[in-house]
């Protein structure tokens, strides 16, 4: 039903496969037209190219920003082939069709992201670009618009299906990628805006993502659900490079992005460390001398809850803790690397996913978080806040020993990646009992120090783990109970933000029972 393609724009910043396609198309008979640097690439490849300055009669001008924006191009774009007034104005004005529009933009996002002056980024804000993607996918009955070098074989392939010409399906797919692009375009340039001139919270926000995955399903089997890459480029799962295994799920995602954040928090230099998640919640977290130490301390914080779950390391995985780990059934291992022994090891473990990452991730990092809600959306900072010791304030009689400060630091970060309300027991840098997600904080102190007693009988212990350890709070005990209950289980230190209109009767509470309590100043709710 559609004529062969006859003349194709091309005008790209990567000139990934450029020369590739070019070829292709001038042996399939398409005229190529180009703007400066694509044209030298095609030209110097001893391909046959027009430049489009020759088409519109101006040369590129004013560094570039004025290079396509003339109606022999627009008009080239937008005209309907089938209306006879669009036909007599080609006709009068020379205009000449463009059947295939391949663009990819000026790098606006890799300019911020390797941080660079204002200036440059506004000049890395392509213009001509997304104008004529814009026109070519409003023209898509007769228009093909191509911005992803991963597009090129597709279209080359739909070409040869239909002698030339390209299915009006296809070109409708390639519209809607298409404006996905300048949208996804436009919404880095506004926040990125947003950010250099320290606006908090503008009137209008763009979000954007591109495809990484379609899943099976989402949380449970009757909800659709896809994943989205953001085009932030940091180590975790967005980023991952999966070995073995099926393909993640959606709650996969969710718990191994929790996992990876968790043990991001205890950098390399500090010892191995391990962290082990079940619904978005850590059942484990050790720090170890070796690797396979710190995840077999982790392991035995809460072994009936382990089972099934998600595993960051904060060290390549090595053979040992990969013969470890193999012993249970593991959905998923996320480690910053993975040596032969351990890929070996897992390779026999068809069910068991393996992801690599290029390094851990920063706490530190500044980023935005989303939630929906009915008819909107929150979004707020990312809780990057940390502290050390230097930030703690001592407020009962007896001062922590070292030991028990290094345990209440840990505590505090498990915490932060605890669901609210939060209560973490440690003992030797490793937890001996998570309490997550209760609705009252004495409950999630009385869980915590439950499972404890529960693993002391497994591994068949006089006294529960609890007993000498400390406990963190992720926001200040309103009553004294909740820290009554901690005592009791045989914790003697505690940490939490301090705060609660309470605070004088909780630290007399405190004192009585011959704890040690230090206050943070933050509180790390998490919802
Ligand atoms: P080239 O390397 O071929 O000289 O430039 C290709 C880039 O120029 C592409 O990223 C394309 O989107 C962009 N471009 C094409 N026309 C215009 C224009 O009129 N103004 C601006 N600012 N960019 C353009």
């Amino acid at each position: 039903d559609l004529a062969p393609l006859r003349r194709a724009l091309l005008s790209v910043s990567d000139k990934t496969g450029l020369v590739d396609l070019g070829r292709a198309l001038s042996e399939r008979g398409v005229e190529l037209l180009s703007t400066g640097g694509s044209a030298k690439s095609l030209r110097d490849a001893g391909l046959d190219v027009r430049d489009v300055a020759e088409v519109t009669g101006f040369p590129e001008m004013m560094d570039g920003r004025v290079k396509t924006l003339h109606p022999m191009v627009h008009g080239g774009l937008l005209a309907l082939r089938d209306n006879d007034d669009h036909l007599a104005a080609m006709n009068e004005h020379g205009i000449a069709p463009i059947d295939l529009l391949v663009v990819n933009l000026y790098p606006f996002e890799e300019t911020v992201a390797k941080g660079a002056d204002y200036d440059t980024c506004i000049e890395n804000i392509d213009i001509g670009g997304p104008a004529m993607i814009r026109a070519a996918a409003k023209n898509h009955a007769f228009v093909n618009v191509v911005v992803d070098v991963e597009d090129y074989d597709a279209l080359l392939a739909d070409m040869d299906q239909h002698n030339g010409a390209t299915c009006p399906k296809f070109r409708k797919k390639l519209a809607q990628k298409a404006y996905a692009r300048t949208a996804a375009y436009d919404a880095a340039v506004s926040n990125w805006m947003a950010a250099a001139i320290g606006v908090q919270a503008p009137r209008r926000r763009a979000i954007a993502g591109k495809l990484a995955q379609t899943l099976r399903y989402g949380e449970n089997p009757h909800q659709q659900a896809s994943f989205y890459t953001d085009g932030s480029d940091r180590p975790g799962v967005a980023t991952a490079v999966q070995h073995q295994g099926k393909e993640l799920s959606y709650n996969n995602i969710n718990d191994t992005d929790a996992a990876f954040e968790l043990v991001s928090e205890f950098l390399p230099s500090g010892g191995p460390a391990c962290a082990i998640i079940k619904h978005a919640n850590p059942c484990g977290v050790a720090r170890g001398d070796t690797l396979v130490q710190a995840y077999s301390r982790a392991f035995d914080c809460d072994r009936t809850s382990a089972f099934g779950g998600i595993i960051a390391l904060n060290q390549p995985l090595d053979g040992a803790t990969a013969e470890e780990i193999s012993q249970i059934f593991t959905e998923v291992v996320i480690a910053p690397g993975a040596d032969e022994d351990a890929r070996k090891i897992f390779a026999a473990k068809k069910n068991l996913r393996l992801l690599t990452t290029d390094g851990l991730a920063d706490p530190r990092t500044a980023a935005l978080t989303y939630r929906q809600v009915s008819g909107g959306f929150l979004v707020q900072d990312k809780d990057n806040g940390t502290i050390d010791a230097s930030d703690l304030k001592v407020v009962t009689k007896r001062a922590p020993t070292d030991q028990e400060l290094s345990d209440m630091l840990f505590a505090w970060k498990v915490a932060k990646h605890v669901k609210s309300n939060a209560i973490v027991y440690v003992k030797d840098g490793a937890t001996v009992g998570v309490g997550a997600g209760q609705m009252s904080r004495v409950d999630s102190c009385r869980i915590a120090a439950r499972k404890a007693q529960d693993m002391a009988e497994t591994l068949g212990l006089p006294t529960p783990l609890t007993n000498g350890s400390v406990v963190a709070s992720d926001a200040f005990f309103p009553f004294a109970d909740g820290l009554l209950t901690a005592a009791e289980a045989g914790a003697t230190a505690v940490i939490h933000p301090g705060g609660s209109m309470r605070d004088d009767e909780v630290i007399a509470a405190a004192d009585k029972a011959g704890l040690a309590m230090v206050l943070t100043g933050m509180r790390h709710f998490r919802h």
